[in-house]
């Protein structure tokens, strides 16, 4: 079972807006079924969630903050509160059999008293059967349970179960901010430009950005990028000399995947103004000599490939195929230099 540190602090500042909405909830007791709280990476969906559950199952909160004392919070702190399930995604989503042990769970009367609550993590990970049998509990809602469902990617859910929930979306920090934070922390202007794009939280940012391997990543994706401006055949020695450690890990292609979708999306964004915000400011040059060669309509084609690419990510593919042909697919008709 998911095991997330419980950790509330700071949230009431950097989500107000949701965590005001969250008390005058509890506060007026008109506590639903189902929620999702969605928001970018960094911005805090987790510890929202904490504090939502730790406010509902608190016996003894005042002004609408948890108590932190009581047996509530201190079971749900450490992890052994038996009203509280989480789950996440077992490998590649999350199956059917991890909702019917769920509902099970959560249909046995031998818990404590009082308010049931589960979490599912990365909610947009649902497989279609687990779905399915997620949508049939929730379209039968029982009085004393409640749903959490935490996510990145909204769009992925079926929008059978988005009407079902109440949705909170949490904000992000503006950019220009986090990557001004980041500046001031010692972090060169190009890597912040990057990692700011990565997350929305300045420890992460700053974590991230100081990663070997992330740097490493980055280097890779730039070089890729630039080899397959020359021809195919640069692209392929390419993932097959550096690609290797980028893509045995699922998050590690993803992110591999999402730093190459960044660089064609600041080819886009120089193409269409001389003063874009870069997330690769460094290579800038490069970008400007890529956006005269090409036309949008393939930079469309482009962004949509690499998108489709992290879809089969999904589908549990060969990585390093799935590269192979996104590179012959990038390469249709198109060099820069
Ligand atoms: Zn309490």
């Amino acid at each position: 079972m998911y095991i997330e540190n419980w950790d509330t602090q700071g949230i009431e500042e950097l989500q107000s807006k949701t965590i005001k909405q969250l008390q005058s909830i509890v506060f007026r007791k008109r506590i639903g079924h189902a929620y999702i709280i969605e928001g970018a990476k960094g911005t805090g969906k987790t510890k929202v969630m904490q504090f939502f559950v730790q406010l509902l199952l608190c016996e003894n909160s005042t002004k609408s903050v948890p108590c932190e004392t009581c047996r509530s919070c201190k079971r749900l702190k450490s992890n052994n509160h038996l009203n509280f399930m989480q789950l996440e995604p077992d490998g590649q989503n999350i199956k059917k059999a991890q909702i019917d042990d769920l509902i099970h769970e959560m249909s046995k009367t031998a818990m404590e008293t009082g308010r049931k609550i589960y979490v599912i993590y990365h909610a947009d990970q649902l497989n279609q059967s687990a779905s399915n049998t997620l949508l049939k509990f929730l379209e039968e809602p029982q009085s004393e349970i409640t749903a959490i469902l935490l996510t990145d990617r909204i769009h992925a859910l079926l929008p059978t179960i988005l009407s079902r929930c109440q949705h909170f979306s949490l904000a992000s920090m503006p950019q220009s901010l986090l990557k001004q934070k980041l500046v001031e922390e010692g972090i060169t202007d190009s890597m912040a430009s990057t990692v700011s794009k990565m997350t929305n939280q300045v420890e992460e940012a700053i974590t991230l950005a100081k990663d070997e391997h992330f740097g490493l990543a980055r280097k890779s994706v730039l070089k890729l990028v630039e080899a397959s401006g020359k021809s195919v055949q640069d692209a392929l020695m390419c993932i097959h000399e550096d690609f290797g450690p980028l893509l045995k890990e699922k998050e590690q292609a993803e992110q591999a995947l999402d730093l190459l979708l960044f660089a064609y999306r600041d080819i886009v964004a120089i193409k269409a103004s001389a003063i874009a915000v870069c997330t690769y400011p460094d290579m800038i040059h490069y970008w400007q000599q890529a956006a005269l060669h090409t036309t949008y309509e393939q930079l469309s084609k482009h962004l949509e490939m690499i998108l489709h690419a992290k879809e089969n990510l999904h589908k549990n593919m060969n990585r390093t195929l799935m590269m192979e042909q996104l590179m012959l697919n990038l390469q249709e008709g198109i060099t820069f230099v």
